[in-house]
């Protein structure tokens, strides 16, 4: 979400005049920032504080703090970081360059909490082959332990019309893979318009090799869902879809709307029609009230289900959120070793699943050179699964055909097909 919104940024600022480049050479510094961790939050304001001598060492700079911690905590932001120049909440950020450019002194801009822009996006973005696109802003389910409510608005669906017109405008630069983007993606109406007859009208563009969305709550995923995932080529075979815990009392705390065995009926249907799919998870060790029982049963849903991926956070309490004034907030080391034996089951099953993909031939989008060695490159399969082979730069953008070699708990590493076509 954070990503698409900077994506964004960049692309409006481009469009007044501005270029993208190093700190040092900057005059306009824009922080992207979230708030759904504490964590997150920290590190940006650490940020900003040593925005400060940046600002200072050249008059004529701006800072500007974007994202949901601007929206939370605007008049605390212009209190206590006087020199930031512009703090703009996630509703605003198509007024900012305008703004900029016309030099307007208006430093606070988080009125539009509850409205998006409309029309379709149609802006630089910063990779020509793949790219995200929000049908959803806002969320309204109000999970006792989330933010995101209170900072990113209510629910506000686009139009149909303005996400296929960005769908295609994006195809016809030349994207292959297209990420519709929402808190809950499933939850989609527009005008009797539901998720699945998007999903299905936008895999069947012309031109558009892979789709996913992200994220799907398990209270709305139906089987339309699964259907069109599994008649539609186009759509990838992955699936996001957090479980956070496996306790069915915790799952009640947290105001989820789903018990754990609607989760794992949803989990043996889509693997009954999509053998192959790549599941993903979301946990939160410690939730309030939290006993050793439902950590137990949390243990098993991991050990049970076996997810590709999950990503575990610790509970952490927010402002605002119904779940930082319950009863039975545990203590920080509590959290902290239940996520660590989660962290370390986890790596255990994708490396085990990672490693039935050696031999396999894959599908694979190359996307950026390896970060390590200059002759390989770092590509994405329809799995969302990292792979690193070596290869040229020429090849980013590109499909090709890797027969996997190795495998590691979040990497593949493979050898390109030899004599392969690849796709342009
Ligand atoms: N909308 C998505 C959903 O419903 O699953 C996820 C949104 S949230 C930005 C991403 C993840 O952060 C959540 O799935 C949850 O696991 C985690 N998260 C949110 N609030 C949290 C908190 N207070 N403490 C720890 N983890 C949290
Ligand atoms: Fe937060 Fe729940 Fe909305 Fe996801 S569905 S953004 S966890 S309130």
């Amino acid at each position: 979400m954070n990503d698409l919104d900077s994506e964004l940024l960049e692309g409006l600022f481009m469009k007044q005049g501005f270029n993208a480049g190093s700190l040092e050479e900057a005059d306009v510094a824009v922080l992207v920032t979230c708030c759904v961790r504490e964590t997150a939050e920290n590190r940006a304001l650490g940020r900003v504080s040593r925005l400060k001598k940046w600002k200072e060492e050249r008059p004529g700079r701006y800072i500007i703090l974007a994202g949901c911690l601007a929206q939370k905590e605007s008049e605390k932001l212009r209190k206590n970081y006087p020199y930031i120049d512009y703090i703009v909440g996630p509703g605003n950020i198509f007024d900012l360059p305008v703004l900029l450019k016309e030099q307007e002194q208006k430093t606070i801009l988080v009125d539009k909490l509850n409205e998006r822009h409309k029309g379709p996006i149609i802006t630089y973005r910063r990779s020509s082959f793949r790219a995200s696109v929000n049908i959803t802003y806002g969320c309204e389910n109000y999970c006792a332990y989330c933010i995101v409510p209170y900072v990113r608005g209510k629910l506000v669906n686009r139009p149909v019309d303005d996400i296929l017109q960005e769908v295609q405008a994006l195809i016809r630069k030349g994207v292959k893979e297209i990420t519709l983007l929402g808190q809950n993606v499933n939850a989609y109406w527009y005008k009797g318009w539901k998720f699945p007859d998007l999903l299905k009208t936008v895999a069947r563009i012309e031109g558009l090799e892979r789709v996913r969305f992200v994220t799907s709550h398990p209270k709305d995923f139906t089987d339309d869902i699964i259907k069109v995932m599994a008649e539609e080529p186009s759509v990838c075979e992955s699936l996001h879809l957090p479980l956070q815990s496996g306790s069915n009392k915790i799952l009640q705390r947290m105001g989820r709307r789903y018990t754990f065995e609607k989760y794992q009926s949803i989990v043996t249907r889509i693997r009954q029609y999509i053998p192959d799919i790549a599941l993903s998870s979301d946990f939160i060790t410690g939730f309030p009230g939290e006993d050793e029982e439902d950590f137990e049963k949390t243990r098993w849903a991991l050990e049970s289900i076996r997810y590709d991926t999950a990503f575990l956070f610790l509970y952490n309490p927010r402002p605002m959120t119904r779940a930082a004034s319950l009863s039975g907030q545990l203590p920080y080391e509590v959290k902290q070793q239940r996520l660590a034996r989660l962290i370390e089951i986890q790596q255990q099953i994708s490396l085990q699943i990672n490693r039935q993909t050696i031999g396999e031939t894959v599908s694979v989008l190359v996307t950026h050179p390896s970060p390590r060695y200059e002759e390989q490159v770092v590509g994405r399969t329809r799995s969302d699964k990292n792979v690193v082979f070596e290869g040229t730069p020429n090849l980013i953008g590109k499909l090709v055909r890797v027969k996997i070699r190795e495998a590691y708990p979040s990497t593949l590493i493979g050898v390109k097909c030899a004599n392969e076509k690849v796709f342009p």
